[in-house]
């Protein structure tokens, strides 16, 4: 059940419960934690990254020990829910012994779900070992099913490569959702194909509308094709029924009749889903992000440098809740063409 701003009951009983819950100016428990474990990528998105990106010196990251101590911070304080990315959170050297060493806090029970984003290249490799230390779920980004356009989209990227991940990871045994971000004139025609296929494979789809975060070598206007148009479209060709169901994350979801499987929207632009936000982001560098679409950030690597106990670390965390904004206002039309937030969601971690 949920409540009027979007947390469920049992997340804020359970946050009630536990003094040191994170319960934000607006009564938002936080209970969802996403983690950029790195900046690097083997992709280049058009969308997201320019061709030529320039990333942090590794000296900057957080040690996957200091990852690890600032999520079980994180867990101590109610976060239930952990999710890994990046840039590609795969890539990252060791990343399974985070996942490892991160995985006690599901068999202690305080943390409910450890999930990935990844986009699918070294799932092949991983999927077996990340399922054995407890990962249930990733989410594959997935814009095209077409390999030419998935080489134009990614840059870098092979389509067959993801498709073997997606095929190793169900094969593991873990339930994969299906990302895609909604191109103008690129894979706008391909939503309804997409979504047969990843139904077909019993995996639920979403799509996500293009938001303003870092500088690409496009405009973003000539990307940004608001979903309530691919849902119009949509609803032309299939019954869309509303559910209710819900995953901790800001989609909305419908069940599509005629395959019986769930379509997720993601919609920041066109209907802002802030009142039910439930998450707050950190960099790989241990920057925190209240919230995806503002600059207000803490540094939480100082703290945690500073000394071996977490009591100054939590301070800045109690301290950076209480200006958690009420939401986002992100823009894209022909006026507000330059005002693009800096970071890149690879830095923020999408
Ligand atoms: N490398 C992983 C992946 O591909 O899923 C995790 C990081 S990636 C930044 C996470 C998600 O953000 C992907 O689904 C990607 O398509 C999406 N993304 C990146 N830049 C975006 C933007 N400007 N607007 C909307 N989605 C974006």
């Amino acid at each position: 059940m949920a409540s009027a701003n979007g947390t469920s009951t049992i997340e804020l009983e359970r946050a009630g419960s536990n003094p040191g819950a994170l319960i934000d100016p607006f009564g938002r428990a936080i209970t969802y934690l996403r983690v950029s474990v790195t900046d690097r990528c083997d992709f280049r998105c058009v969308y997201c990254m320019s061709e030529h990106m320039a990333f942090l010196p590794k000296a900057d990251l957080l040690s996957l020990e200091e990852l690890d101590r600032l999520c079980s911070a994180f867990i101590a304080r109610g976060v239930t829910k952990l999710r890994l990315t990046g840039g590609e959170p795969l890539v990252r050297r060791g990343i399974m012994t985070l996942v490892r060493s991160l995985s006690r806090h599901l068999a202690s029970g305080a943390l409910k779900e450890l999930a990935l984003t990844t986009n699918g290249s070294q799932l092949q490799r991983y999927a077996a070992e990340l399922k054995a230390a407890g990962v249930e779920r990733v989410n594959v980004s997935l814009d095209t099913l077409d390999a030419d356009k998935f080489r134009a989209i990614t840059r870098w990227g092979e389509l067959k490569n993801v498709l073997a991940g997606i095929d190793a990871a169900q094969a593991a045994g873990l339930r994969v959702k299906i990302n895609a971000v909604a191109l103008k004139g690129v894979n706008e025609d391909e939503i309804s194909g997409l979504l047969e296929w990843a139904h077909g494979r019993g995996m639920d789809l979403t799509v996500i509308e293009v938001m303003p975060l870092g500088d690409i070598d496009e405009s973003r206007l000539d990307q940004y094709l608001p979903l309530s148009i691919i849902r119009a479209r949509l609803a032309e060709q299939y019954t869309l029924e509303d559910i209710d169901y819900r995953t901790g994350g800001p989609a909305r979801y419908v069940r599509v009749k005629e395959t019986g499987g769930r379509l997720g929207f993601i919609t920041p632009l066109t209907h802002n889903f802030c009142e039910s936000c439930n998450r707050v982001r950190v960099t790989c560098t241990g920057t925190l992000y209240m919230c995806l679409g503002q600059n207000d950030a803490a540094d939480l690597r100082t703290p945690l440098r500073a000394s071996e106990s977490d009591d100054r670390l939590h301070a800045t965390i109690d301290e950076a809740i209480m200006r958690k904004p009420k939401g986002h206002d992100f823009v894209i039309d022909r006026r507000h063409q330059n005002s693009t937030l800096p970071r890149h969601m690879s830095t923020t971690g999408g």
